[in-house]
């Protein structure tokens, strides 16, 4: 179970409260392409020999990449890693991107089979507060116009707790995405990182700040209406029908091995974690190097039961005190265990067998759960 992430950084303009590695600058764009493939080649060991079954386009605004430049990135991944015949291919897009023609070639003339759908809301107003650089006619267009092109795997990002965003309209938002009959949702609270844009605006108080309280209802909504609707909830922040799960985004959950490649990227072999430099220039400069800068860490012990702590209770599959016990020991297992209890008691841990899974109402509280069972 291995996949493989494509950084591409370029985006139209910078969205208020992107704190990904982003540029608005075209000087790179050219010859972008032609390092990627460049970098690919010279990591093609990292994986092993294990099978590529994902390969995902994450950015940044992958839809900006002309389906002549997808096809031969793939085609490279395809010749330097044994790829499945099956393999998830998701392509991350901005809904100003996705007219008709643009649609009816990427399904014609690349191997994309999956598209995931930056709508964030339908409400013009929430748009204009973050600062995205489509509309809501856009939105709805875009998510038609992929549905008529042929793509059946399809998944919306919605945000919600957007102070623009009323308790109506997110229940609209949901109605629409429902309507739509797409298969997957990913849905996340807006958050306010340091060094944004928004930060900064709500700072001089040009911006309204955020509401915890309403953003805790809309998340509660978020959770009826997905469960009426027949939807998953097999991680905190996305909703699926059977057997639309995402397969990519599963390898980072249960800790597989994942190669990122492209400025930023991350990357993971189950020991060690590396990831490359967020500056274009630098990354640029592979030309003349040869090589990428980047930086590594090897993780400690602590570290991989706390990130196994963390992702793992954020999914429907849990926390697994066997999957503890052979993987860390008794010390960790009987840690984990100590820590667990006041949650359990209080209803926001349920434990069936050896697992341990986050209620509705733990839900709420994932990150601070997670924290107490950490071993600092
Ligand atoms: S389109 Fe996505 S990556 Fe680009 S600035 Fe907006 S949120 Fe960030």
């Amino acid at each position: 179970m291995a996949g493989i992430y494509i950084h591409i950084p370029f985006c139209k303009q910078k969205c208020h409260y992107c704190n990904f590695y982003t540029v608005i600058s075209q000087k790179y764009r050219n010859d972008f392409v032609h390092i990627l493939l460049k970098e690919l080649e010279q990591r093609r060991d990292y994986l092993g020999e294990q099978t590529v079954n994902t390969i995902y386009f994450g950015g940044g605004t992958p839809s900006l990449l002309a389906d002549n430049e997808i096809v031969r990135i793939i085609d490279s991944i395809k010749t330097l890693f044994p790829v499945n015949e099956k393999a998830e291919i998701t392509l991350e897009a901005n809904p100003d991107d996705l007219n008709k023609e643009k649609l009816t070639s990427l399904k014609e003339n690349t191997p994309v089979n999956r598209l995931s759908i930056g709508v964030q809301s339908f409400h013009n107003e929430d748009l204009v507060y973050l600062n995205r650089a489509h509309n809501a006619s856009q939105a709805l267009k875009a998510i038609e116009n992929s549905l008529s092109a042929g793509f059946d795997n399809i998944t919306v990002d919605l945000i919600y707790g957007i102070p623009t965003l009323t308790e109506k309209n997110w229940r609209k938002n949901l109605e629409l995405f429902f309507d739509f009959g797409i298969p997957h949702l990913s849905s996340y609270a807006l958050t306010v990182e340091n060094k944004t844009v928004l930060h900064s605006l709500i700072a001089k108080k040009k911006m309204t700040p955020v509401d915890d309280k309403q953003a805790v209802k809309h998340f509660e909504l978020l959770l009826e209406e997905t469960e009426k609707h027949g939807y998953i909830h097999y991680e905190i922040s996305n909703f699926a029908r059977e057997g639309y799960y995402s397969k990519h985004n599963s390898i980072y959950w249960l800790g597989g091995h994942y190669l990122g490649v492209g400025p930023s990227a991350h990357s993971f072999n189950g020991i060690s974690r590396q990831w490359n430099v967020a500056n274009m220039k630098q990354y640029m400069e592979f030309e003349q190097t040869g090589t990428t800068v980047l930086e590594k860490e090897v993780l400690s012990k602590d570290q991989r039961y706390n990130e196994y702590v963390m992702t793992s209770l954020r999914t429907s599959w849990g926390c697994d005190t066997e999957h503890l016990e052979n993987v860390f020991g008794n010390l960790y297992t009987n840690h984990f265990l100590k820590h667990i209890i006041p949650f359990v008691e209080d209803g926001k841990v349920q434990q069936k067998g050896n697992v341990y899974t986050l209620t509705n109402a733990g839900k709420l509280y994932a990150d601070g759960i997670a924290a107490a069972l950490f071993m600092i």
